[in-house]
């Protein structure tokens, strides 16, 4: 029976089996078991710069698994670090989320808040004779800490008694060493096959300002050492990172198990998601930002969230986005497109269709009464009812989009040209007559006569025309600037230079300063989108768009050759 028969032969759909995806899968083991009864998890951001869709994959997974499962999520700045961090990030970040949807309720926390329980845990486990303090170097450390084929050799500090390694570790917390020059480690084993295990530094002399803390501090724990704890304070079931931390899990199992919480969250890890050709890493935004290529880290050509929102992507097209990529644990890339077809499917039907003439050229109907103006009324939305329709007005001279005209056409062009009819979207049929030209050949004014009885774009008579064109009445356009969009990385050379660098696309701007768009669109707000009439979906920039000169980024084009993978 083929596909399309059993779809005919079946008059109840039968009830989707949804797969469960590894991690769900992990969950519902653990529910059943009783190893946890209930489900908390969070989302840890170090605040080092702003959230990217890959961020954003492991936001709505976190969030989306304590919803299914009826728990809670947690938000957590994972801020142990302070040479990187900033206010500036931590604000992005808070307001990304939440536009992203993911609510976490009363629970924002910052790992920089537990770090009195953290000192606490080193003394517990100094006491336990699982840490000393050690006076090797970092080089030191990295040398003694041996390779993938070698073991590492002892720490010569390692003996040190409890007492006096509990002296020390006050002095260090106390200001009495500089940086570097002692730090905390674990005891655990020189020997381990997993390199994460020899002896891992857990705590280390900084003498820095934190941006919560201030300089209440002048150690502070790795992050190996601070994560399990923060997960446990908050009472985390399911602390879900990427693959990475993957030979770090022994190390977070030691950590929890030696400091003998009641409730030791489990660590699962998944692969990140990579956009194929696109730049995500924060280290390589940071220098287009800060090298000025990028028009900040909200720049339209960045996907990081906020550039992404200021695009015009909406939360449930990055959603959708991440549902369709699935959860994995091998590292895969994913083709930008998904991305586009996502927008295109999420606004095809929400926006009003409007028409913007991108590159103008003016269109003199010479039949039309001079100063006469009448109204169309036309539908927001054909596929939308809802959306209802519009007025458009329509006079003697519009514009039209300088392609849509050629003196000499090219076989199978069927737009204007001289002697050929065409039809002006929604008003009425008209037949060129020729064009203006300057001195230089450039056409300025299209010629044509329109015939009255095509009023709305019908044929009057059976008569047929091929192509259809989009215009904007002259008198009463708007002017708007519009930008377009190209991946800011050379596809076709690759997205790394060989010495590391980005092989930037030269085009991935064009600034169309000359637009001119139907009135409608005056009073059009941040963020607000439309479908510009054959062209694609278009958003007003919250940065530069102002109520008298307004500018649109454009989110997306409408054509495309992607189809979803099956
Ligand atoms: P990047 O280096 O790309 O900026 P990061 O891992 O340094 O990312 P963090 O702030 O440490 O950024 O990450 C917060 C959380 O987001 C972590 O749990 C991390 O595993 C997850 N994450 C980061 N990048 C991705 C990605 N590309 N796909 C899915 N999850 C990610
Ligand atoms: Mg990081």
């Amino acid at each position: 029976m083929s596909e399309m028969e059993k779809n005919n032969n079946t008059e109840v759909e039968p009830e989707e089996k949804v797969s469960r995806n590894f991690i769900e899968q992990i969950i519902d083991k653990d529910l059943a078991e009783g190893v946890y009864d209930t489900v908390h998890t969070r989302f840890p951001p170090e605040p080092n710069g702003y959230l990217h869709i890959g961020h954003a994959k492991s936001i709505l997974l976190n969030y989306g698994l304590a919803q299914q499962y009826g728990g809670k999520f947690n938000m957590r700045f994972d801020d142990t670090n302070p040479t990187k961090e900033k206010v500036e990030f931590v604000e992005s970040i808070k307001a990304d989320i939440q536009w992203l949807g993911a609510d976490w309720e009363d629970r924002l926390f910052f790992a920089s808040n537990y770090f009195g329980d953290m000192y606490e845990a080193a003394v517990k486990l100094i006491k336990k004779g699982k840490a000393y303090v050690s006076d090797l170097s970092a080089e030191e450390i990295r040398e003694y800490r041996g390779s993938l084929t070698e073991p590492g050799k002892e720490d010569p500090s390692v003996n040190r008694s409890v007492e006096e390694n509990l002296k020390l570790f006050e002095e260090m917390k106390d200001g009495k060493y500089a940086d570097g020059e002692k730090v905390l480690r674990a005891r655990i084993d020189m020997t381990s096959p997993n390199i994460n295990m020899r002896d891992p530094v857990i705590y280390r002399v900084a003498h820095m300002t934190h941006h919560n803390t201030g300089d209440k501090w002048c150690i502070y724990p790795m992050y190996d050492f601070a994560h399990p704890i923060e997960d446990a304070i908050e009472g985390i079931t399911h602390s879900i990172c990427t693959l990475e931390f993957e030979d770090h899990r022994p190390l977070y199992d030691w950590v929890v198990r030696e400091l003998e919480y009641p409730h030791p969250p489990k660590q699962i890890e998944f692969a990140k998601l990579y956009l194929t050709n696109v730049v995500t890493g924060k280290r390589y935004i940071k220098k287009l930002v800060e090298e000025g290529i990028v028009d900040g880290w909200d720049d339209p050509r960045l996907v990081s969230i906020a550039a992404l929102r200021r695009r015009g992507f909406t939360p449930e097209s990055i959603k959708k986005f991440v549902e369709l990529c699935g959860i994995s644990k091998s590292n895969s890339s994913v083709d930008y497109a998904m991305l586009e077809y996502c927008i295109r499917e999420d606004l095809k039907v929400k926006k009003p269709r409007m028409m913007a003439v991108l590159n103008p050229v003016k269109l003199v109907i010479d039949n039309y009464p001079e100063g006469q103006t009448e109204m169309l009324e036309v539908p927001n939305n054909l596929e939308n009812p809802e959306l209802g329709s519009r007025q458009v007005p329509f006079g003697r001279e519009v514009y039209i989009e300088r392609e849509d005209f050629m003196e000499v056409p090219p076989k199978k062009y069927f737009r204007m040209f001289p002697g050929n009819e065409v039809r002006l979207m929604n008003a009425y049929f008209v037949k060129c007559t020729g064009c203006v030209k300057d001195e230089e050949g450039n056409v300025t004014e299209i010629h044509c006569t329109y015939d009255p009885a095509s009023k709305g774009g019908n044929s009057p008579d059976g008569r047929k025309v091929k192509g259809t064109i989009h215009w904007v009445a002259a008198d009463q356009a708007v002017k708007a600037e519009v930008r377009l969009y190209e991946n800011i990385i050379d596809e076709e050379k690759g997205v790394y230079n060989e010495d590391g660098s980005l092989n930037l696309n030269p085009n991935s701007l064009t600034v169309l300063k000359e637009c001119y768009l139907e009135p409608a669109f005056a009073g059009a707000k941040a963020y607000d989108s439309f479908q510009f009439v054959r062209q694609g979906f278009f958003c007003v920039d919250a940065k530069d768009s102002a109520p008298d000169a307004l500018v649109f980024n454009r989110i997306v084009s409408l054509k495309s050759s992607y189809t979803l993978p099956k």
